[in-house]
């Protein structure tokens, strides 16, 4: 963190319930120009424009406030454009001083819901660490509550964080926008507690800083506890950068405490390569050429990196053999200089820890190698004898 201090400024905080009986082109908004008396909508849960009292008075409209020393919270004058108010509410975080400052308030239960807000992160903002939560709790909580490190069981709480995040200085500060959430399917951590998975739009939307920014969410509940019905959108200036439903594709999942780095797809350099193997079945000359392939583009990218050390899981699988993929990991590990973990992940029970854990975590198991010949091979196999 290059900075000590971290300021946002916010304003025009609204949290809404879109009436069922609305037609979907007719949101709140649009009645209200510049927000101007939304607050007395009915279908408006909450609405917090900061143009009236005191930092005190503010906070007292709120169920709890957090304002350390009261050095956090100050009224501002810097407002976005279109707003028909004249204020804003900066919010200052000092490294060693404070962790910020936080307003919360409850709603009545609701199944779906909006949120909007506008925000604006100062031209010298660090990166940080938690924004802005919405979400529920059963029974209610009259503060935050989050139990972070715990799974909901799926019937007590739902929490989204939307958060700018850093990729561990990927991304200039304050990141890039994501929505940090504890659900019932979400997965465990690498230290065996359950942190906020990060549910990430497929491309990384920057957090622009020195820059108001309208920022909204939807969620939407499941609609009875068996049933994965639920949704979460989120808008960022009046467009759609997220929208997980149940088999959405989303970010990738690096949440066991590493990063993943992905390598192109290269099929058609694949299909060259193994073009001449192609009738050999599993465990043949074709894997012997497509371990190799792995394998070499991995201990490349270890040596560009500067890591000691690679491997492959590979061996975890019983048709794959773990003494030709040691003998081509020590080959390409020597031609590039990084060493190699000789392994055979399968013995001591490895296969079938693999496929518990697997399980546990709620992963995709594929019942087929993965290339077009294994897949052909695997289809005849569940065929059996005949045409
Ligand atoms: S994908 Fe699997 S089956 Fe196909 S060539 Fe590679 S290792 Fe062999």
């Amino acid at each position: 963190m290059t900075n000590h201090k971290s300021s946002f400024y916010q304003v025009l905080t609204i949290l809404f319930i879109l009436s069922l009986y609305l037609p979907a082109y007719a949101g709140i908004a649009e009645k209200y120009l510049g927000d101007e008396g939304i607050e007395n909508d009915p279908d408006v849960l909450f609405a917090e424009n900061f143009e009236e009292g005191t930092v005190d008075e503010i906070c007292k409209r709120w169920d709890t406030f957090k304002n350390k020393d009261g050095k956090v919270m100050a009224v501002s004058d810097d407002i976005p454009a279109g707003s028909a108010g004249s204020r804003s509410l900066q919010m200052t975080g000092t490294l060693g001083e404070n962790a910020g400052g936080d307003l919360y308030t409850r709603f009545p239960s609701q199944d779906k819901a909006y949120l909007r807000f506008y925000t604006k992160f100062a031209a010298d903002h660090a990166y940080e660490h938690h924004f802005v939560g919405f979400g529920g709790y059963n029974p209610p909580s009259a503060w935050p509550d989050p139990r972070a490190g715990t799974r909901p069981n799926g019937d007590d709480r739902f929490h989204v964080m939307i958060d700018p995040i850093g990729g561990h200085g990927k991304y200039p500060p304050p990141g890039i926008w994501s929505l940090y959430t504890y659900w019932p399917e979400m997965k465990i951590s690498a230290d065996g507690n359950y942190w906020g998975n990060c549910l990430n739009p497929v491309e990384p939307v920057i957090v622009t800083r020195d820059k108001w920014i309208c920022v909204e969410l939807m969620i939407k509940m499941n609609s009875a506890p068996d049933k994965a019905d639920g949704e979460l959108t989120l808008w960022i200036d009046g467009e759609q950068v997220a929208h997980f439903v149940k088999g959405v594709k989303r970010g990738l999942w690096s949440g066991m405490g590493f990063d993943l780095i992905e390598d192109e797809y290269d099929t058609k350099r694949w299909f060259e390569l193994t073009d001449k193997f192609k009738d050999e079945p599993e465990k043949g000359r074709r894997c012997d050429v497509c371990y190799a392939m792995r394998l070499e583009r991995t201990a490349q990218k270890a040596a560009e990196e500067g890591f000691d050390v690679f491997t492959t899981v590979m061996s975890l699988s019983p048709w794959k053999k773990a003494d030709v993929l040691n003998r081509i990991g020590r080959q390409f590990g020597a031609r590039f200089g990084v060493g190699f973990i000789e392994a055979d992940f399968k013995k001591k029970d490895g296969f079938r820890k693999s496929i518990e854990l697997g399980r546990e975590l709620g992963l995709y198991r594929q019942d087929y190698c993965g290339c077009t010949y294994s897949l052909t091979a695997h289809e005849r196999r569940k065929r059996g004898p005949g045409i």
